[in-house]
């Protein structure tokens, strides 16, 4: 069976790094993955899977169901690009494939993992003979702030479903690897806008005034004692301050301040007191001054929780395909994710594919102009885990593993 696998994904290998390019080209933001989801079902019908369309706009789900009965796994890809500059050097190698469209890009590797699960698909779909249940594959929308994942669960996409995988590129690890969490694995990553509101004036008389700048700068550093005074030293958390906005000129009193920032968390209970926490020191330190202020907090992707089992079993599939070596067990990361929706659900685990250039020290990570994921890895992989590269199959379990 693995031999079947490793021949299959070896063939199947030139088609999914050629349609990672096309997509690469063709970066669309959020809700706008019309021509992505286009390919996407295009390449699914030509495998004869039943494709429902249209999830959210451009969601797709896709169902391969083996010939016997068995346990149902859900296997997630995200679509949609970022609003970033392209700073890579695709363009110029000699097939380039830099983004196309200006100010969008690829830079999360959604390109990656989209064209990847459509590989899988194909791999899967010739050996389903061999399946026992069903593999659903999840091309969702919205990933990056819009919680594309949503609609996608409404629609059923996890409905029956004994299992969920999500992988995300991995850059700070190397190729050839993969690293997961065995709980925790990702912060919930809820936001706040802030305005202090107080009087402007001239700068020469602050007494007939209410400065909302002092005021702003006591709230930026009181917020930063939730962290460090009032949360559990043993929990994680964050509050980050991100953006603040405010005033004219040089002799003017600012009557207004605006600031944004986000606040992470894994605890549901200490995740749902802080709205409340934040707004305490908030009023405190405005009505100190007389200040007035607006708040708005809003509840966005909740934590990324593995399950326990599902992450040991995808640990122990992955390392009999890479070797136990290339297998690392990470602490949880404040960024967030909304595959935490799926994995509120059914049992899941999301994990990191290394993707960092062989030997490279310094390299741009998720988010940056100038990410560029490499899959070769060849020198790191041994020659036996090499055969059994692409092995997406358990036998015995009755699930499948994707790699
Ligand atoms: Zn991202
Ligand atoms: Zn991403």
């Amino acid at each position: 069976m693995t031999d079947r696998i490793a021949e299959r994904v070896r063939a199947v290998l030139p088609r999914v790094v050629e349609q990672r390019r096309d997509f690469h080209r063709h970066p669309e933001l959020a809700y706008e993955e019309v021509r992505t989801s286009g390919k996407v079902i295009e390449w699914l019908g030509a495998l004869g899977l039943e494709v429902r369309s249209g999830i959210g706009k451009t969601g797709v789900i896709a169902r391969l169901r083996g010939d016997r009965p068995g346990k149902t796994i859900a296997l997630r890809a995200d679509m949609d690009a970022l609003p970033v500059q392209e700073a890579t050097t695709h363009g110029s190698a000699r097939h380039g494939f830099a983004s196309l469209v200006a100010g969008k890009m690829h830079a999360c590797g959604h390109d990656v993992h989209t064209a990847m699960l459509l590989g899988v698909a194909t791999v899967l779909s010739e050996l389903r003979d061999q399946i026992a249940g069903e593999v659903r594959f999840l091309f969702q929308p919205a990933e990056e702030g819009l919680g594309g994942a949503v609609p996608m669960i409404e629609a059923g996409a996890v409905d029956g479903v004994d299992l969920a995988l999500g992988q995300h590129m991995g850059p700070t690890h190397p190729t050839g690897t993969i690293a997961l969490s065995r709980g925790p694995a990702m912060a919930a990553t809820d936001f706040f806008t802030l305005k202090i509101l107080g009087r402007g004036g001239h700068g020469a008389y602050p007494h007939l005034s209410v400065d909302a700048i002092p005021i702003a700068a006591q709230v930026v550093t009181a917020l930063q004692t939730i962290v460090s005074r009032s949360v559990d030293p043993l929990e994680a958390a964050v509050v980050t301050i991100g953006t603040i906005q405010g005033g004219f000129r040089n002799n003017v009193i600012a009557p207004e301040v605006e600031m944004t920032g986000t606040v992470r968390t894994f605890d549901r209970t200490l995740r749902e007191s802080l709205p409340a926490r934040v707004e305490r020191i908030v009023r405190g330190v405005a009505d100190a001054h007389g200040a007035r202020y607006e708040l708005d907090y809003a509840l966005n992707y909740p934590a990324v929780v593995n399950d326990p089992t599902a992450a040991q079993l995808l640990e122990r599939a992955a390392a009999e395909v890479l070797g136990a070596d290339r297998v690392q067990v990470i602490p949880p990361s404040m960024a967030g994710e909304d595959f935490a929706y799926y994995a509120e659900r059914v049992p899941a685990c999301f994990y990191w594919l290394g993707c960092r250039p062989l030997g490279a020290q310094d390299f741009a990570n998720l988010h940056s102009p100038s990410f560029a994921p490499s899959w070769r890895a060849r020198r790191w992989i041994s020659s036996r885990a090499r055969a059994e590269a692409g092995r997406v199959a358990r036998r015995g379990s009755g699930l499948i593993v994707a790699p």
